[in-house]
């Protein structure tokens, strides 16, 4: 591939209703998309889906923009890439940037997986025609509003329910569910709100059989986890403290997790996420896809990865409506009855982009060609 067009776009995507979570709410889904062309005319399609400010990671709207614009693109000049991992050595002084990365090299899988006539699930190894959902629920505050949520998941199929906790909003809610709805498959995700402090907290949540519970303690740390791992029998579950095959390494020999959320975008793309794949396959560790409210494009590579062998819980992966006003891919990601999506067999990531409806709600484009 000779990459000859770039377009960089900030796209607002209006949300249905406020996501909470405990870094904050939004409205509007502010993200980044990334198409690239080649000589022969062929084009691929991909998402760093940043937030606004640094919260959940170091990375903005703002700084993924600089990055891809100011040293991923020019990168790519004149560059014969043979395969899309190909960038991580093109790419390799540019430290950090994880989902500034991952949204060009998935632009750069979608565009390769096309050229060959291929979808992109089987390209990367992948094994399965439908991936399991889970649904990911805010920190509502609410009850009876939990408990509905809580309901209509269960009734769209979804496969396990995970709710977001912070402190003041953790035990009570999750007692709640399991008095309502017994002994359905429940996880929590703290998004790193607690501190080793809070060891009592976690010894209550302890009792109510928990698949695991994702992120407590600091996004950075291993250490502390492997604290308190040790003091508890839920399995801990590390999302933000995994960016790379090396946190993941670190993690398995302290101790600090038993299970991985791998999120492409957060670890880099999907080189990184097939590396930290196979390591937990190797170790009898399972893991499974998480989700940043990517929009229907960032969706296409979650549900591509979730396609692995050793994806072993369902996936945070909502249906586009169940967050966004308009999709814009087409056909959009519908879930069926069962709690599962179809894995599309189209060449790259299966689904058409609308471009129209990209747009309609840019903020910026901007527009390369060599
Ligand atoms: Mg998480």
């Amino acid at each position: 591939m000779r990459i000859s067009e770039v377009k960089i776009i900030h796209y607002r995507a209006p949300l249905r209703e406020a996501f909470t979570t405990s870094f904050g709410t939004m409205k509007v889904r502010d993200t980044v998309l990334i198409m690239l062309g080649d000589e022969e005319g062929y084009t691929g399609w991909g998402e760093a889906p940043v937030d606004n400010g640094p919260w959940y990671n170091p990375e903005t709207v703002a700084t993924a923009i600089h990055v891809i614009k100011d040293y991923i693109v020019p990168a790519l000049r004149n560059k014969e890439i043979r395969h899309p991992c190909v960038l991580r050595g093109l790419l390799s002084r540019i430290r950090g940037h994880n989902m500034a990365k991952a949204g060009v090299e998935f632009a750069l899988w979608d565009l390769y997986a096309k050229k060959l006539g291929k979808p992109l699930y089987k390209i990367i190894g992948g094994v399965r025609k439908r991936v399991e959902a889970g649904l990911s629920i805010g920190v509502i505050g609410d009850m009876e509003r939990l408990l509905k949520s809580v309901a209509a998941g269960l009734e769209k199929g979804y496969r396990r329910i995970k709710i977001k906790i912070k402190p003041g909003w953790d035990v009570l809610p999750v007692k709640t569910i399991r008095r309502e709805y017994g002994d359905i498959p429940l996880q929590v995700d703290a998004n790193a709100a607690y501190t080793l402090h809070d060891l009592p907290v976690f010894r209550e949540l302890d009792k109510f059989d928990l698949l695991m519970i994702e992120q407590p303690l600091h996004y950075d740390d291993l250490y502390m986890h492997s604290i308190l791992q040790q003091n508890i029998d839920t399995p801990i579950c590390l999302d933000e403290s995994i960016e790379n095959i090396y946190d993941a390494l670190a993690g398995y020999k302290l101790g600090s997790y038993r299970v991985i959320n791998i999120k492409p975008a957060r670890v880099g793309g999907l080189c990184e996420t097939l590396a930290i794949h196979w390591f937990a396959y190797q170790h009898n560790i399972p893991v499974w896809i998480g989700g940043l409210l990517e929009t229907g494009i960032g969706r296409a590579f979650q549900i591509a990865a979730a396609t692995l062998p050793n994806i072993r819980y369902p996936n945070d992966i909502s249906e586009s409506s169940r967050f966004y006003v308009e999709e814009i891919v087409e056909p959009p990601w519908k879930l069926s009855s069962d709690g599962t999506y179809i894995v599309p067999e189209k060449p790259g990531i299966g689904v058409e982009v609308r471009e129209d409806i990209i747009i309609k709600h840019a903020e910026k484009v901007l527009s390369y060609s060599f």
